[in-house]
């Protein structure tokens, strides 16, 4: 047997060893620590595993209306696409959320917002990807390339430490195999919109946006947790429009408004 034949021999073991060595320690972390509390966050009961902050029972009973209207989130009795007013005047963008803004989503978002609970983005894409696969797997509609956080300006990010749409964007992108393209900044620090009519917000919000990098794909989808107007998406759509020939879809978790 040759040096080089054996020194090769050798590396190969080694890395095969290394490689089952970590393998089983982390199954052990993976054990130890799934043998340490890890609670629902809606009920407290143990979840099921440390990775999941809601247990099966709180997931399950999460608000997910069987037929929404692909046009303004409004609920359907029957399956169709869109509500009357919809058909009428077909929207822009098609809508896609998971309910209207009730409890417990609404304590859930207002946790991840305003109680620096990130894992809860987790747990509310979880939600929304439960909607959207059922409708791409029923065709009724199209799988976007990428998919488009609201972004937040730099002040209001400082503020907060992170954004909780790139934080649900990011978590639906490993739920449907989709990936987040970063390609837009805040330019505009509005001031609180919660005050302000639908005119009003269009007005805050006019060219609150740039694209700052090229769009490879043709349907994308915009990502936020709560639609209430349609003003900061629709705004952010016509930023990405200037420059790209786009279907565009908006996604949140929950649209106001409607209960
Ligand atoms: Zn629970
Ligand atoms: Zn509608």
């Amino acid at each position: 047997m040759s040096l080089f034949y054996y020194t090769n021999t050798m590396k190969i073991l080694i890395a095969s060893v290394t490689l089952n060595a970590l393998n089983s320690l982390t199954i052990i972390v993976e054990k130890l620590r799934n043998a340490l509390p890890h609670n629902c966050v809606l009920c407290d009961n143990q979840t099921e595993h440390f990775h999941n902050h809601l247990c099966q029972i709180c997931r399950n009973d999460l608000p997910l209306p069987q037929y929404l209207c692909l046009g303004c989130a409004i609920p359907l009795v029957h399956q169709q696409p869109f509500c009357g007013q919809c058909q009428k005047s077909p929207p822009r963008y098609k809508l896609i959320t998971c309910a209207g803004y009730v409890a417990p989503l609404k304590q859930l978002i207002s946790s991840l917002k305003y109680k620096e609970n990130q894992i809860i983005a987790r747990e509310l894409a979880l939600h929304l990807a439960k909607r959207v696969k059922h409708l791409i797997d029923n065709n009724q509609l199209a799988t976007p390339q990428y998919l488009i956080p609201v972004p937040l300006h730099k002040k209001r990010l400082q503020q907060r430490g992170y954004n909780q749409a790139a934080l649900i964007a990011d978590a639906l992108a490993s739920h449907l195999n989709i990936p987040v393209l970063d390609c837009t900044t805040r330019i505009l620090n509005t001031t609180t919109q919660t005050e302000l009519n639908a005119a009003e917000r269009r007005a805050n919000l006019r060219d609150a946006f740039k694209l700052v990098d090229d769009i490879s794909g043709n349907i994308v989808a915009i990502i936020d947790d709560v639609y209430t107007t349609g003003a900061t998406m629709h705004e952010l759509a016509k930023t990405l429009e200037c420059k790209h020939q786009l279907q565009i879809q908006c996604w949140s978790i929950v649209r106001t408004n409607i209960e």
